[in-house]
């Protein structure tokens, strides 16, 4: 027997209407270029967004074309959001931090259509132009136009007062991110108006986000990636303020930013974190900030020091836990109720995890003889499944490698789950390290490393060893003006760990690679290390 519930689609078009008409007056605000800040409201956002739709549809952009756009995190990119997807197409954000002949191919592979770029990208558009074959370039902001480009405000003027939506179906794609391709060329993962509209939903309830129309909301986290942790859609469905800092990303900028905006929730990857955690250690009181801003950081692990340190300003972090295909978010770190008494530590151990599975989202962890036990030490590789998982690949499919046949997104880490549900990552596959026949965990030992006072950044790696095979190398960054020893390095991690998982090898170093993500690129310190014979 079925329900007799109404078949009614889960749409974007939903969230932009609620956001425009229930909370039209809450703020949509961002930083220019130039550092001004542009205030709109949600009203104008849905008026504008319509616009692009009307204009979308009048160039003849139909069902499920694609419309890319490479832009920062600002006003126009959320009504891109919302009016690429409002077209019944598709929006397709591109990464900024990419090599523009990446980005040409990632152009090319998704056949992009329409670009809508910001003005001060305009020299990187122009390294990528001879090699892709889009139609228009629609430039949002100031400033002259060559002659291929036109004004995203002309394209929108005057247009949408009057747009009717599409009837669309709730799986019908909205958006497009390809993912990071440390190894291989990146794939594209295609999300649809349900899962967004589904993930939209659960990350805001209260053990998630926690978000309410009370919020206001700074998303750090590149609206290119992973539609910046789906925040921006979330935020509108709640009706919270949302604040952008346009390319701006300096500490300062985006403590400035927190304090004059009043934010409420802010989101980024931890090395965006530790610049901030450095800057406020320095000069604790010259940021007034909203007391208990909850901070959303994952994309990489929390070192434990991390949350501590930010528990000292009265700032709380929320660890969680994607993936490009997983919409991004899977899991979030909360404590249960049995934590309340268990102690400070404890509790930092908890919240350090990356965290409990969101409501409609099952993991599993698979190790050779099969799924292992949740016991909090078998470790094996993650597989996901859930309705904002992806099950394949643009153009690519599911190839074996990626998903299982039973039906699962194999995610390439490494973690085990715990008699309460907590999901912890040991480590990418690649990443771990074989010491002697035993795994070592770089994550721990990363975590641990920049535990220490005197350590800005660690990333752990493994290098060749005659005896073991392979042995753990810390690369480090000292915090500006101090110094830090291997000596003490190897104390601080010794009353942490076994000896033998204790680094022997330390290297110095300025500053670590990262990928345009802001994640350490591990691949490039390899190639650093490499022929780096390990002590003993
Ligand atoms: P991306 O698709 O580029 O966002 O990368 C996804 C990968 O980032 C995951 O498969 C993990 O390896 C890593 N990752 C994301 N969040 C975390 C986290 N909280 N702790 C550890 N690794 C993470």
């Amino acid at each position: 027997m079925l329900s007799t519930m109404m078949s009614y689609p889960l749409t974007t078009n939903h969230v932009l209407e609620r956001a425009g008409t229930l909370f039209g007056d809450r703020v949509v605000a961002w930083r220019r270029p130039d550092k001004t800040v542009v205030r709109h409201t949600y009203a104008d956002m849905r008026r504008r967004a319509r616009a692009l739709a009307a204009a979308l549809v009048a160039a003849g952009i139909g069902r499920g074309d694609r419309v890319a756009t490479l832009m920062w995190n600002n006003g126009p990119h959320l009504e891109a959001y919302f009016g690429i997807p409002a077209a019944g197409a598709v929006l397709h954000t591109l990464n900024l931090r990419l090599a523009p002949e990446d980005i040409a191919y990632i152009v090319n592979d998704a056949e992009d259509r329409i670009v809508i770029l910001d003005d001060v990208l305009l020299p990187l558009w122009e390294k990528i132009r001879p090699h892709v074959n889009v139609e228009r370039v629609l430039v949002a902001g100031a400033g002259s136009l060559p002659n291929w480009a036109e004004s995203y405000e002309a394209f929108i003027a005057g247009r949408g007062a009057d747009y009717v939506y599409p009837d669309l179906d709730e799986h019908a794609a909205c958006g497009m991110c390809y993912t990071s391709g440390t190894t291989g060329r990146p794939k594209g993962v295609v999300y649809g108006h349900r899962s967004t509209v589904l993930h939209s939903l659960t990350i805001a309830i209260p053990d998630c986000l926690g978000l309410s129309v009370n919020d206001a909301v700074l998303a750090v986290t590149p609206m290119f990636h992973a539609n910046s942790w789906g925040v921006p859609y979330a935020a509108a469905m709640m009706g919270a303020n949302q604040v952008f800092p346009g390319p701006h990303l300096g500490a300062e900028d985006l403590l400035d930013l927190m304090a004059e905006e009043r934010i409420t929730l802010a989101l980024g990857v931890p090395t965006i974190w530790m610049m901030i955690q450095q800057a406020l250690d320095a000069a604790p009181a010259r940021w007034p900030l909203v007391k208990g801003m909850r901070m959303m950081v994952g994309g990489s692990a929390v070192p434990p020091a991390m949350i501590r340190a930010f528990d000292r300003h009265g700032l709380t972090i929320k660890h969680g836990w994607g993936m490009t295909e997983t919409s991004p978010v899977g899991s979030l770190a909360w404590l249960k109720p049995q934590h309340a008494d268990a102690g400070y530590d404890a509790q930092v151990s908890v919240r350090a995890k990356q965290g409990i599975p969101l409501p409609l989202v099952e993991m599993r962890i698979v190790g050779d003889a099969g799924e292992q036990s949740h016991d909090g030490k078998s470790a094996g590789e993650l597989q996901v499944r859930g309705p904002w998982i992806t099950g394949s690949y643009f153009k690519v499919g599911a190839q074996p490698d990626k998903f299982t046949a039973d039906g699962w997104l194999r995610t390439g880490d490494v973690a085990t789950l715990d008699a309460e549900g907590y999901m912890r990552i040991a480590d990418r596959t690649k990443d771990l390290i074989k010491s002697g026949g035993e795994w070592i965990s770089s994550v721990d030992l990363e975590n641990a490393v920049m535990g220490h006072p005197a350590v800005a950044e660690a990333a752990v790696i493994a290098v060749a060893h005659p005896k073991w095979d392979e042995r753990p190398l810390a690369v480090v960054v000292a915090k500006p003006g101090q110094h830090v020893s291997a000596e003490a390095l190897r104390e601080h991690l010794l009353a942490q760990f076994p000896k033998w998982m204790v680094p022997d090898d330390y290297a110095f170093v300025d500053a670590l690679p990262k990928t345009s993500t802001g994640k350490f690129l591990k691949t490039k310190l390899r190639e650093d290390f490499r022929g780096y014979r390990a002590k003993g």
